[in-house]
């Protein structure tokens, strides 16, 4: 990750003529930002394949960019748009600042020069669809195919060099869907979320889009950060989070895609999570079951223990299980009926922890049913009880109390009314008492 990224810093006034005199010449790079001493400059460029980690975004995703505490990526999204876009370059030009552009095609035809301008300050350019329709999640590929195309066709047209086009992809109003990602993914096309806007699209001032940049950045330590440059509050904000971002040791990373001649910095998975799992957080995760399981009809999912994330002062954590009896957990045959088995005292337990009364009065029917209807042999047994049996173990028959209670003796202050005539085991304690 270290080795191959590069620091740059761009000589702003050298790209600014570069890009009046020949539009789309590489940006000249340098390890200063003439003119400006107290700019805050780029700090690293980072090199990504679309095709190795083709969602990124914490708003949306589980994997983000591979940054490290307090760095960040700016992203534009909507323009170009002259009025604002033009001023907004100018603010990261003199701060040597590289950041992310995604252009809307219907901007683009309407303002070539302002794209062209993009790609000779040495910014990111991807796209952000034709139209910006906001029905992105419920459009059919006969709708959203065009959308994306055409926002690629005229934003590549705009360009001196169609090949300065970043295979990425924001989805309008991040309204995603599965088959918008997967047709983007399958043309090798990085979708990307973020990770906190700034509100900066509503109706808000231009100082309570400085505070959300940089309070939901303090809260990630570090992200994409999600703007739009054809707004006059962003406009006006951008001078103020540059500033605090500098004042709070942030630094600026610029992403592009990478080429045949510049590879992916080299990164590991984990790196591409927000926030890494640690061993001291505990995650409970139900074990991944293969599809192919239902169609075998005698085996059931079958979750262990562990799994229901179960604890109390009598259980202690269980030990997480390694992958290989996850596979085995999750092809068991269908489980016997004395797996359903409640050991003594687990009723008082569940009583006291995690159940509501109701649930935990019907978990003490199941468990004691049996018995009584055992002990009840012969004598009047409760129509539903036969009905409530089939979960409850087949053993359980033997250790059956021989006097199990049979009507009218739970207290009132620990059964409901409407099982009072039912056998529970609180019933049969408080008999066994009297
Ligand atoms: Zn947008």
């Amino acid at each position: 990750m270290i080795g191959s990224s590069v620091v740059v810093r761009t000589r702003s006034w050298i790209v600014l003529c570069l890009g009046l005199l020949t539009v789309g010449a590489p940006a000249a790079y340098a390890a200063d930002c003439p003119g400006h001493p107290d700019a805050l400059g780029t700090s690293r460029t980072l090199v990504v394949d679309p095709r190795e980690h083709p969602r990124i975004g914490t708003m949306q995703y589980r994997e983000t960019l591979p940054l490290r505490d307090h760095e960040v990526v700016l992203t534009f999204d909507d323009g170009p748009l002259p009025k604002y876009s033009n001023q907004v370059l100018k603010m990261l030009d003199d701060e040597c600042i590289k950041a992310t552009f995604f252009i809307i095609g219907g901007q683009a035809k309407a303002n070539p020069e302002g794209v062209r301008k993009l790609v000779a300050a040495g910014h990111t350019v991807g796209t952000h669809s034709m139209n910006h329709p906001l029905t992105f999640d419920r459009m059919p590929v006969e709708k959203y195919e065009p959308e994306i195309n055409g926002g690629i066709e005229w934003t590549s047209a705009a360009m001196t060099d169609p090949s300065k086009l970043a295979p990425f992809f924001r989805i309008p109003g991040l309204m995603r869907a599965e088959g918008v990602e997967n047709y983007l993914i399958s043309r090798g096309i990085q979708v990307w979320s973020a990770d906190f806007p700034a509100d900066d699209w509503r109706h808000v001032s231009s100082d309570r889009v400085y505070q959300l940049a940089i309070q939901r950045l303090e809260a990630k330590g570090k992200g994409i950060l999600l703007l739009h440059d054809i707004q006059a509050r962003t406009v006006a904000a951008l001078p103020k989070i540059i500033r605090d971002l500098k004042a709070r040791g942030y630094r600026i990373v610029h992403v592009v895609p990478a080429t045949a001649d510049r590879p992916a910095t080299p990164t590991t998975p984990v790196e591409w999570l927000l926030h890494p799992p640690t061993e001291t957080t505990p995650i409970a995760r139900w074990p991944a079951v293969p599809n192919f399981v239902f169609t075998e009809t005698r085996t059931l999912p079958a979750p262990a223990l562990a799994d229901l994330n179960a604890q109390s002062e009598h259980q202690p954590l269980l030990p997480r299980r390694t992958k290989a009896q996850v596979d085995i957990a999750s092809t068991l045959p269908v489980p016997g009926r004395d797996l359903f088995a409640i050991p003594e005292g687990s009723v008082e337990v569940l009583l006291s922890t995690t159940l509501s009364r109701r649930a935990a009065t019907r978990m003490a029917m199941a468990a004691e049913t049996p018995r009584a209807g055992k002990a009840a042999k012969g004598k009047a047994v409760k129509p539903h009880a036969p009905r409530v049996a089939h979960a409850a173990p087949a053993q359980a028959k033997n250790t059956a109390p021989k006097n199990t209670a049979p009507k009218n003796t739970a207290p009132k202050s620990t059964a409901p009314k409407s099982t009072a005539s039912r056998p529970t085991r609180v019933a049969t304690s408080v008999k066994k008492r009297a």
